[in-house]
């Protein structure tokens, strides 16, 4: 069966994440991903999370209180990833899903100025093999802008640099995601 789009994510970070990495969430929310993340770097490496919700910090925190010493969870926007990870260190695998967090404030979305920021920093730190994947949720009021600049950003990457992949089942009704995945090249 085709995967949906979450369960894909997850298919393609588990196919290169391994024990010691590091590893970005950039959009925290409940912290699933943020979990899922945690167990496959291991006790050797490392999540770093952002949001810029107290509750999404808050729901993470409890959720990944068995794993304390590998992940560090940021109230701050993606935005800061800059400054808040080192240059040198390499990512293997990133991921964001845009929009708002489900059953909370819709107003609070992701914007498509911050999240091209957030994905320049994460793209300069990905090791070669590694992937940054972006699924796009974009029902929401200002949605398809952020849906085109994203599309825009992803699509005018070097090919000799990056792999960009699209998937998306284009008969669904009702906005369905777009999974956006880009891998590093050796160049
Ligand atoms: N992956 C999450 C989960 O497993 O629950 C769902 C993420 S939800 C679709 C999007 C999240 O992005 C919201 O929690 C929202 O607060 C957050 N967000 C909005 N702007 C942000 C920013 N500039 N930096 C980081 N997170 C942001």
């Amino acid at each position: 069966m085709l995967l949906p789009a979450l369960r894909f994510s997850h298919q393609l970070l588990k196919e290169i994440v391994s024990e010691g990495d590091h590893v970005i969430d950039a959009t925290m929310g409940n912290g699933n991903d943020t979990l899922f993340l945690a167990e496959l770097v291991g006790s050797t490496g490392h999540v770093y999370a952002f949001d810029i919700q107290e509750q999404a910090v808050e729901n993470t925190r409890k959720k990944l209180a068995d794993y304390t010493d590998r992940s560090t969870l940021f109230l701050a926007g993606h935005e800061t990833i800059e400054e808040k990870i080192a240059s040198d260190q390499p990512i293997r695998a990133a991921i964001f899903n845009l929009g708002y967090l489900p059953k909370s404030d819709k107003q609070i979305v992701t914007l498509p100025e911050t999240t091209k920021q957030a994905m320049t920093a994460i793209l300069k730190r990905l090791s070669v093999g590694g992937r940054m994947i972006v699924v796009i949720y974009y029902g929401h009021e200002g949605g398809e802008t952020e849906k085109n600049e994203v599309l825009n950003f992803c699509q005018n990457l070097p090919q000799e640099k990056f792999s960009v992949l699209n998937y998306q089942f284009i008969n669904q009704k009702n906005n369905p995601p777009i999974l956006l995945c880009v891998e590093a090249l050796n160049h």
